[in-house]
């Protein structure tokens, strides 16, 4: 396999989606906390996983749903 190729196969690659083509965003999660830094990450629950989440509107495989979370399409106000 020649290095072109691996390049062209890594920048066509896409992004493992468990979902389907439906964006899960981690306030719709089970292991969500709370919204940080104004917004742009999320403060996550899930034991052995990230932390803190970065891009948080895109989720990531380890989403679970929580019932009825799903019911506000915004996301939550981050702590002040
Ligand atoms: S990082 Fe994953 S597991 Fe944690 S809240 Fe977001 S979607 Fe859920």
């Amino acid at each position: 396999m020649s290095a072109a190729h691996c390049k062209s196969a890594a920048t066509t690659a896409v992004h493992f989606q468990p979902w389907g083509q439906r964006v899960q965003p981690c306030w719709h999660c089970h292991h969500f906390l709370r919204m940080l830094h104004g917004g742009s990450a999320a403060a996550c629950a899930l034991p052995d996983g990230p932390r803190v989440r970065s891009m948080p509107h895109g989720g990531c495989s380890a989403f679970e749903r929580e019932p009825g979370a799903d019911d506000e399409d915004a996301p939550p106000r981050p702590a002040a």
